[in-house]
């Protein structure tokens, strides 16, 4: 991963907006003591995450910030980028080239994280370049006094170093992460167990309850259908019986029809019988009358041959 840029203002004794470009293999930064060389390096260190005043070689976290120089009046902020080229995507950002930005304001402690422009937690900037193995506790920077070191160190302190150099921190970081994770799991399946021997405790009581609750189902069940089937029963004698009753009205209606056709058969004879009584009594009178009318003229003839 190539590291193309910085570009500082108001970092340490950069107090103007400096622009570094990196354009060969092998960059060599020369300069006489104090003129600033280690600055780059804390610049770099600073953006990568370092949270060490101490290691920044200061007390506190705002002495990054340009404290003033006998020419001029010291500034209110700190900013640094680091460019790098991720053409090949070291770093796991979908874009060709990653800005990291650190900035830290005089009066506001609380630094400001940036990638490529957009502000992120101080974690994203970690995560990102842990994963390329640029992580602040990795060799990739490194001091006088790390040489010293390295001279100095016993075979097997070295083979460390030369571990640590092959990239192992992230590795390490990943592994420290796994254990806690593997502790934090061992304490849930602790807790899980403590659960499960509280619940087996529960599971005779729970047992007999649902054998209870089982017995009691099938013959509520059992019931329903007992209920259901005499409930059919009864339907079925109410339906025949309803049947039953519907053929006797229906007879009944018949024998009424019947009867009324009698009696308005018996009421027309009745009419007609008294009509012709009604009839034979005229005729009786209208003889009556008649004969009467004969016995005068017989008696008229009768008196009338007696006269002479
Ligand atoms: P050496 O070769 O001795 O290691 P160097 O070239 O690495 O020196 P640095 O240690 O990077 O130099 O820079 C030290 C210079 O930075 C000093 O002159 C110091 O005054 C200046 N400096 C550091 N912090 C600040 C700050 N906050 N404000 C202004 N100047 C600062």
């Amino acid at each position: 991963m190539f590291l193309k840029r910085i570009e500082m203002q108001g970092f340490k004794s950069f107090a103007d907006r400096i622009s570094i470009n990196f354009e060969h293999n092998m960059t060599g930064i020369v300069g006489p003591n104090g003129c600033g060389k280690s600055n780059i390096a804390d610049a770099i260190k600073w953006v990568l995450g370092e949270q060490s005043a101490k290691i920044l070689r200061g007390e506190k976290m705002s002495d990054v910030i340009f404290a003033g120089s006998k020419n001029r009046r010291g500034v209110n902020m700190a900013e640094v980028t680091l460019v790098f080229d991720n053409s090949k995507r070291a770093l796991n950002y979908d874009s060709d080239e990653v800005e990291l930005t650190r900035r830290i304001y005089k009066d506001d402690q609380d630094a400001q994280y940036l990638i490529n422009h957009q502000n992120v937690r101080l974690k994203d900037v970690v995560d990102l370049i842990l994963d390329s193995g640029l992580g602040k506790d990795s060799l990739s920077m490194i001091s006088q006094g790390n040489i010293q070191a390295f001279a100095e160190a016993r075979p097997y302190d070295r083979r460390a170093i030369f571990e640590e150099a092959a990239g192992v921190a992230r590795y390490k970081k990943r592994k420290i992460e796994a254990i806690n994770r593997l502790e934090r799991t061992k304490n849930n399946l602790e807790r899980t167990y403590d659960i499960l021997s509280e619940l087996e405790k529960q599971v005779g009581p729970l047992k007999r309850q649902a054998k209870r609750a089982e017995t009691y189902r099938n013959k509520k069940e059992a019931l329903e259908a007992i209920e259901t089937a005499v409930l059919v029963e009864e339907i079925t004698l109410l339906e025949d019986q309803i049947a039953n009753f519907n053929t006797n009205i229906n007879e009944l209606e018949v024998k009424i029809e019947n009867a009324q056709s009698g009696i308005e058969i018996r009421e027309n004879q009745n009419f007609s019988a008294k009509q012709e009584a009604k009839d034979l009594e005229k005729k009786i009178n209208d003889d009556s009358s008649a004969l009467i009318k004969t016995i005068n003229e017989i008696q008229v003839l009768e008196n009338r041959h007696k006269e002479q």
